[in-house]
């Protein structure tokens, strides 16, 4: 099946990211949130980032001709006419089972039904649709438009013939696909990464070294292009969190547990740039404050 119209729900940090890798590869997208604010945010910060890809000389196409194959919307409508939908609300499963079963009553029966879920197993989302087979995860990392690997996930009813349209799909916008053969929590990258990242947040917890100290040793020591909790901050502290929780609940692994420093930081709403304080101060305009 080609994939040429794509409806992405949530326009976040993930949903725009999203948007954008699709509009730049030729793709028409619809994006569409709950909440107009978002929806505005995300026009500004796309526009910015074509921008930035235009003047690098990256991308063969004006910045408007891109621009222009985004539309955003304030309902489900448009769902209906799209190859592709993309889910990419908060990491609740709950929401993002009323997301689903909404989408499966009126897209098509052959669109292909995604979520962007950074750890909750594709399956126990499915669940909300009668079309499971046209379910799969497109699981994206941040920056959407920078990071080339997006995991390909198959839940418990997802069909072949999903796998290797979600398979072309990331390969058609420029990226490259990482299979996820089994569905378990947490995929593949973050099952790997996750560790380091709590090993890191303990070593602070622990007063062992600083935020900073880490981040300048993993950078020096390791190539990062960014540290673990500049990366924390991007992505999100509660998106980590909810990721934590949820492969927690669903392995009953204590490994997983959120560490005491993260939980209270989620807490206090210290979410990392979009709140201006995560790991790290953030000026307005969610530029790093120097100490
Ligand atoms: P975000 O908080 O930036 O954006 C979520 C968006 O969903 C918000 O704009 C919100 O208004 C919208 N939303 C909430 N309820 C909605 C509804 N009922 N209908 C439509 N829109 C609704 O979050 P994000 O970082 O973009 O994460 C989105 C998903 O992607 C999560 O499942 C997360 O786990 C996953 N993910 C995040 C990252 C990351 O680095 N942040 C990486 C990979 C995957």
């Amino acid at each position: 099946m080609d994939i040429n119209t794509v409806f992405i729900v949530g326009g976040g940090l993930m949903g725009g990211g999203i948007a954008q890798a699709c509009a730049q590869s030729g793709l028409d997208v619809v994006l569409y949130d709950i909440d107009p604010a978002a929806l505005t945010k995300a026009v500004k910060n796309i526009a910015w980032s074509v921008g930035k890809f235009v003047e690098k000389g990256e991308l063969k196409e004006g910045k408007s001709i891109v621009m222009d194959r985004i539309k955003t919307v304030s309902d489900f409508s448009l769902a209906a006419a799209c190859d592709l939908i993309i889910e990419a609300v908060f990491e609740n499963l709950d929401l993002k089972r009323e997301i689903f079963e909404k989408i499966d009553g009126l897209s098509r029966p052959d669109a292909l039904m995604a979520s962007n879920t950074s750890s909750i197993p594709i399956t126990e989302i499915a669940v909300a649709a009668k079309n499971r087979q046209r379910v799969l995860g497109l699981h994206f990392f941040s920056p959407v438009p920078m990071m080339q690997a997006v995991e390909v996930i198959r839940g418990q009813s997802t069909s072949e013939e999903t796998l290797l349209d979600g398979k072309r799909f990331v390969v058609r916008i420029g990226k490259e696909p990482i299979m996820v053969n089994r569905d378990v929590a947490g995929f593949v990258i973050n099952r790997i990464n996750f560790p380091s990242t709590m090993e890191a947040m303990r070593l602070v917890e622990q007063g062992v070294t600083t935020v900073e100290d880490i981040d300048k040793g993993l950078k020096l020591a390791s190539g990062r292009k960014m540290g673990i909790f500049e990366t924390g901050d991007m992505v999100g502290l509660d998106i980590t969190y909810g990721a934590l929780m949820s492969m927690y609940r669903e392995t009953g692994d204590p490994r997983w547990f959120p560490p005491m420093i993260l939980r209270r930081k989620v807490k206090s709403g210290e979410l990392g740039r979009k709140t201006g304080k995560g790991w790290y101060e953030y000026d307005k305009d969610g530029r790093k404050k120097t100490q």
